[in-house]
């Protein structure tokens, strides 16, 4: 290895860490849940509330969950060691593929290792030079990797500028697209924000594109027994295919999966790269999966929670004087402008036992930094006014609130 190679990566480091954009992993000592016992430096701090989990419906520790995943343990092995098309396919696979497929209305689906690389594969193994790919500025990285590996055409409209999509999808036509697809986060995880799924699939009619609709911090929670922000704005039967994560809301452990009609799914299976050079799935998180649909199918009570909590979080806030981004959504951005606030801010509310967020530019824009915070169903009255304690006290300590 050449000397100078390790000295560049060093540099690379050094810059990162003088702007300040170094993550830093807290390591977590508990299962994840509503409060957990982290970390903090040689010592162990108990009952830290957990507000940054994308953990909605508090599935994540579930015992129903773990037995599942131990039964699927004694009876169908640990790993597949194999990918699914060679001989990686237990018979749960296909009925975890098919029940996604029923929650979420659609004629079938395919499961990937992530989330990720269900976005990676999809693209590619659909579209080709003659096509075309519109995308929101703010969609997940995973979606813009996606496009970048597949040969279509690309347009980007400005984040849910709906006008701008209209002008990019003229574009797309007159430059003689033979399809084209918008593509789009259903949650934008920065800000808590829905796509305007009425206005994109209206939009979609009108010019006769398909529409991809990635749904990774909606399905489990949002709409009629959570199967999405699509259904949650009566939308379902527009939206053509449909990206999610088995590790957010369904459980929280990892795996993906795309949706959508039969045909797409038969070719995704044929094509997409993820799929085919990645190993399958192991037993115990299909068996897990599909103990957690089982649940969130019935888990109105849990989603009103999660919106009760929500609602009593922001207006919490909001009394305090924090500025918040609207929305119905649980992750709830509390908006601070600078980053250096915004990590005194996050810092001084661990050590005043809340764990948050905070993001800065290049993940937000400059000057938009912000401690995201995310609630779940799990979450008490009691944990919410700690938490909303903490942060007043982390506001005026820090200067932010008098
Ligand atoms: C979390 C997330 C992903 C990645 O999902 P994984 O299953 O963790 O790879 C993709 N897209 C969006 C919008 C996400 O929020």
């Amino acid at each position: 290895m050449p000397t100078s190679f390790l000295d560049t990566v060093s540099t690379t480091l050094a810059s990162l860490e003088e702007d300040g954009l170094i993550k830093i992993e807290r390591e977590i000592l508990s299962a994840q849940k509503g409060r957990i016992t982290v970390a903090d430096g040689t010592e162990s701090r108990p009952g830290v509330i957990n507000m940054c989990a994308n953990n909605y419906l508090g599935l994540a520790d579930s015992p129903a969950l773990v037995e599942s995943a131990k039964d699927a343990l004694d009876h169908q092995g640990y790993g597949m060691a194999s990918v699914r098309f060679i001989c990686g396919t237990q018979k749960s696979h296909r009925v975890l593929e098919r029940r996604l497929a029923q929650f979420l209305g659609k004629d079938d689906s395919i499961l990937f290792a992530a989330c990720f690389d269900a976005n990676g594969g999809l693209f590619e193994a659909l579209l080709g030079p003659e096509d075309a790919v519109v995308s929101d500025s703010l969609n997940h990285a995973s979606i813009i990797d996606g496009i970048r590996l597949c040969k279509a055409k690309r347009y980007r409209y400005e984040n849910s500028n709906m006008a701008d999509l209209e002008k990019q999808l003229v574009l797309a036509k007159e430059a003689g697209a033979r399809f084209v697809m918008i593509a789009t986060d259903g949650v934008f995880s920065m800000d808590g924000y829905l796509a305007n799924l009425p206005e994109i699939t209206r939009l979609a009619k009108k010019f006769d594109a398909l529409v991809m609709v990635d749904d990774c911090h909606s399905t489990g929670f949002m709409g009629p027994q959570g199967r999405g922000t699509a259904a949650h704005f009566g939308v379902n039967d527009d939206v053509d295919i449909l990206t999610g994560t088995l590790g957010k809301a369904l459980g929280g452990a990892l795996g993906g999966y795309i949706a959508g009609p039969q045909p797409v799914v038969d070719l995704l299976r044929q094509r997409a790269r993820p799929y085919l050079f990645s190993n399958a799935l192991p037993p115990s998180i299909v068996a897990s999966s599909l103990a957690a649909l089982t649940i969130v199918e019935q888990a109105d009570d849990l989603r009103e929670q999660l919106f009760v909590n929500t609602v009593y979080w922001r207006e919490g806030l909001t009394n305090l004087g924090f500025t918040l981004l609207p929305g119905e959504h649980p992750i709830v951005p509390v908006m601070l402008g600078d980053a250096k606030l915004a990590q005194e801010m996050a810092s001084r509310l661990f050590d005043l036992g809340v764990y948050v967020s905070p993001f800065f530019y290049p993940v937000v824009p400059k000057g938009s930094a912000r401690i995201r915070t995310q609630i779940n169903a799990t979450h008490t009255r009691d944990d919410l006014d700690e938490a909303l304690a903490a942060f007043n006290q982390a506001a005026i300590e820090t200067g932010l609130l008098v």
